[in-house]
C-alpha cells in the first residue's frame, strides 16, 4: 500500500488561558495555542495541508509568528511555489491566509464551509470575527479562475489518503485520512483543537459558532478514522512536538 510521511510544521502561536480552551475548564492556566501547518507526502507528490495566516494578519490580531509558513515549509525540502494541491481544512482565518504563496496550487474545499462564509450569517459578528473578508473573497476570486476544487462530504484524494467531512467548530471542517507505515493517521486539525479537547470531551468555546453536538461526533469520529490515538494531529497543541519525531526547529514527522 501506498504510504506518505506527515509533517507538522509550527509556524506561529498566542498565549491564552485553559478557561477559554476547554469547556467546563474554571482554570486561568496559561495554554499555548499553537499554529500549524502540514504536509502530506510521498517523496513524490505533495499536498500541503492548511495555509496558516499572514504575518499582517498576525500584527492585527495580536498573534506572533515564530516563522513564516514559507520558511517553515522550506526547511522540510518544499517549495510552496511547487506545490500543486493543498487541502483547506476550514475556511477560519489561521488557516486559509497563505493562498499567494501557492501559486500553482489547486485548493480543495467542502461545499459547505464556502457555503457559510460566502452566505447569509457572514454578516453576523460571530462569523466576521473569525475569518478576513480578504481571505474570502480572494477564495471566490480563486474559484472564478479554476483553482478551486469542492468536496461534499468524503472524498479519496491520492491513493491512500482520504478527506473526511465532519461537522462541530465550523459548518464543514475536513479531516485527513493518510496512510503511514504506522497505519492510518489524521490531520485533524480543529476537529480537536488539542488532545484534550478529544479526549475528555471537552470542547473548544467555538462550537457557539456552529453545532455542539456536532463537536462531539468529530471527536468520535477522528479517532474512528485513525489506527491509534498517537497517530492524531490536532489543529493547536503543543504537544504535538513531543509526540512525533523532531524534523527540524518546531517541526515534528510522522514516518
Ligand atoms: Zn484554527
Amino acid at each position: 500500500m501506498q504510504t506518505y510521511s506527515i509533517h507538522a510544521v509550527w509556524f506561529g502561536e498566542r498565549p491564552a488561558l485553559s478557561r477559554q480552551m476547554f469547556y467546563g475548564d474554571p482554570h486561568d492556566a496559561p495554554v499555548t495555542v499553537a499554529y500549524y501547518v502540514w504536509v502530506v507526502t510521498d517523496g513524490q507528490r505533495t499536498l500541503v495541508v492548511d495555509l496558516g495566516f499572514t504575518p499582517e494578519v498576525a500584527q492585527k490580531r495580536g498573534r506572533q509568528i515564530a516563522r513564516p509558513v514559507a520558511d517553515g515549509l522550506r526547511a522540510i525540502g518544499v517549495d510552496p511555489a511547487a506545490v500543486t494541491d493543498a487541502v483547506i481544512t476550514h475556511f477560519h482565518y489561521d488557516h486559509v491566509g497563505n493562498y499567494r504563496l501557492f501559486p500553482n496550487a489547486v485548493f480543495h474545499v467542502q461545499d459547505d464551509e464556502m457555503r457559510l462564509f460566502t452566505g447569509r450569517y457572514l454578516r453576523f459578528r460571530p462569523y466576521r470575527d473569525l475569518v478576513e473578508i480578504d481571505d474570502i473573497c480572494n477564495f471566490v476570486r480563486l474559484n472564478y479562475d479554476g483553482r478551486l476544487r469542492f468536496v461534499d462530504g468524503d472524498k479519496q484524494l491520492l491513493p491512500g489518503v482520504t478527506l473526511h467531512r465532519v461537522g462541530g467548530d465550523s459548518a464543514a471542517l475536513q479531516a485527513v485520512r493518510v496512510a503511514t507505515r504506522r497505519g492510518y493517521a489524521v490531520v485533524a486539525s480543529d476537529a480537536a483543537h488539542f488532545y484534550r479537547n478529544m479526549e475528555e470531551h471537552a470542547p473548544f468555546p467555538l462550537y457557539l459558532t456552529h453545532s455542539l453536538p456536532q463537536v462531539h461526533e468529530a471527536f468520535d469520529r477522528i479517532q474512528e478514522l485513525a489506527d491509534g490515538p498517537d497517530l492524531i494531529f490536532p489543529g493547536h497543541d503543543p504537544a504535538v512536538l513531543e509526540r512525533f519525531e523532531p524534523a527540524g526547529e518546531r517541526i515534528v514527522v510522522l514516518r
